[in-house]
């Protein structure tokens, strides 16, 4: 018989700027627990806004509204041992804690990035927008971000490969007995 360990629901919350790279590290995490057998969902800030919360925008109280929403849902996986890989841009500190106070074994994740680099990278052609005035409410660029001042991890994207970040946060995972070791 195999082991029968019972592991946590949790919520892994990535936060940080556009194209600083929550998507592409949230999906070698999705895949590499899948693997794993861990029972996730991925609850992803561009998906979530073509669905639950299609009717908003990105002023502060849209964004509230948006990560208010994004918190109920991992409230209900992750008190039911579903692990959430959620990554939101989610710039303010006090919706961060609130997600935090209102979910099961919260862990907030950095995905860091300096502004110079995800200019650089720019994947969406949003920041050349940004800078052209062209997007209002960028965070970033027209907009504030407050960066976590005590993550729970803080990944630079700007110095390890995306798989190099994945494991930083699966090894974290391992650590505090969310996941099964491998
Ligand atoms: P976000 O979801 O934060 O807006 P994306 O994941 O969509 O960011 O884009 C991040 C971009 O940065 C991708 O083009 C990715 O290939 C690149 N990148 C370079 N290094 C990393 C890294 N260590 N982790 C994640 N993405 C990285």
């Amino acid at each position: 018989m195999s082991h029968n360990h019972n592991h946590p629901g949790f919520v892994v919350w990535m936060t940080g700027l556009s194209g600083a790279g929550k998507t592409t590290i949230a999906l070698i995490l999705e895949k590499e627990l899948r693997q794993r057998n861990v029972k996730i969902e991925r609850l992803d800030g561009d998906v979530v806004r073509q669905s639950l919360t299609r009717d908003l925008g990105f002023s502060k109280e849209d964004r509230d509204k948006n990560i208010e929403r994004v918190a109920f849902v991992a409230k209900l996986l992750s008190r039911n041992g579903v692990g959430c890989i959620c990554s939101f841009i989610s710039p303010y500190q006090a919706v961060r804690d609130q997600v935090r106070a209102e979910t099961t074994n919260f862990l907030e994740v950095f995905i860091d990035a300096p502004l110079e680099v995800v200019i650089d990278r720019d994947v969406k052609g949003m920041y050349k927008k940004a800078i052209a005035g062209e997007i209002p409410n960028f965070t970033g660029i027209s907009d504030p971000f407050e960066a976590p001042s005590r993550p729970d991890i803080h990944i630079r994207t700007d110095l390890h490969t995306p798989d190099a970040c994945a494991q930083q946060i699966l090894a974290h995972l391992e650590q505090i007995g969310y996941i099964p070791a491998r």
